[in-house]
């Protein structure tokens, strides 16, 4: 079996079945060895000591001087785990007093560097957290929609809509086409210089993953292809993804790039890309992602 992506394997117990159980939930909230994971405005705290790596920060109820929406994650070795958003305030340092320095930061700027498991927390924790804040109405009345479930639901607060609403997370396919020896890497405007990395898009309704794969392949480079196999998946909550992780033969060789979607698309040579070191000239994608796993896998074949 292949290692986990980055943010997956949180060695979490979701216990799903407990969500309901509101005299546990409201122990588990009250019980001072329970852990939380503050969320403001989708940054997560981490551990700021100066040296070495960064370290999750995970609270006591008492160091967080606020109210939040709260969501219970799971227990891991039976410690519960809770989310909590503190979005509302808008001097964040001043809620929290945490015994050890602390520092507010985006989860990608410190993801590859946390210890696994808690990279995977702080991810789960963040994109739950941005579910809840953009989930406040009912979509289908617009009355206020209600917590429930220790997080895991909102209900409507009108009684004759009660509408429930889930968390959702975006499917996103990710693809590492190849023709064999070469593979098929793409650039945004947008990312850092000379960055490549795997195309990726959404999922339509109504499509399959492989038709996905295809579909964007061909939109963003001309490109066709078919053998679309599964590699593994990747939640990625910047800000409510899940990447599905493909490898793509080619049929066709003469790309066309969309400009609109991509700057640059190429063909890599295998040789290349083994032996390439990052620059602004060309750097392969971040550590913590899947589409790096895709093509360091595609080189070791
Ligand atoms: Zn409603």
């Amino acid at each position: 079996m292949r290692e986990p992506n980055f943010y997956a394997a949180g060695g979490l117990d979701r216990v799903g079945r407990r969500r309901k159980d509101a005299a546990w939930l409201a122990e588990r909230l009250a019980d001072p060895a329970s852990r939380f994971v503050p969320v403001w405005r989708s940054q997560n705290l981490v551990m700021t000591n100066g040296q070495g790596s960064p370290a999750a920060a995970f609270l006591a109820r008492h160091e967080i001087l606020c109210e939040g929406e709260t969501v219970l994650l799971g227990t891991v070795e039976g410690c519960a785990y809770f989310a909590l958003d503190f979005s509302h305030v808008e001097m964040p340092r001043e809620a929290l007093r945490a015994a050890t320095p602390v520092e507010l930061t985006d989860l990608r700027r410190v993801g590859p560097l946390l210890a696994r498991h808690e990279g995977s927390l702080l991810a789960y924790a963040r994109g739950i957290a941005y579910w809840h804040q953009r989930h406040r109405f009912c979509g289908v009345c617009g009355r206020p929609a209600s917590s429930e479930e220790g997080g895991h639901l909102r209900r409507c607060t009108d009684p004759a809509c009660a509408t429930q609403h889930f968390p959702r997370t975006d499917p996103a396919v990710i693809m590492l086409v190849h023709d064999g020896e070469r593979c098929l890497l793409g650039r945004q405007r947008v990312w850092p210089a000379g960055m490549h990395s795997t195309l990726a898009g959404f999922v339509e309704p109504g499509e399959s993953l492989e038709e996905a794969v295809a579909r964007e392949v061909v939109e963003e480079t001309g490109i066709v292809v078919d053998q679309v196999t599964y590699h593994s998946s990747q939640p990625w909550p910047f800000p409510a993804s899940i990447m599905l992780g493909f490898h793509a033969r080619a049929r066709t060789t003469d790309i066309q790039v969309d400009q609109s979607e991509l700057e640059d698309a190429r063909w890599f040579e295998r040789a290349f890309l083994r032996s390439h070191e990052d620059s602004d000239d060309f750097r392969m994608p971040r550590r913590d992602s899947i589409a790096r796993r895709l093509i360091e896998d595609w080189l070791r074949r």
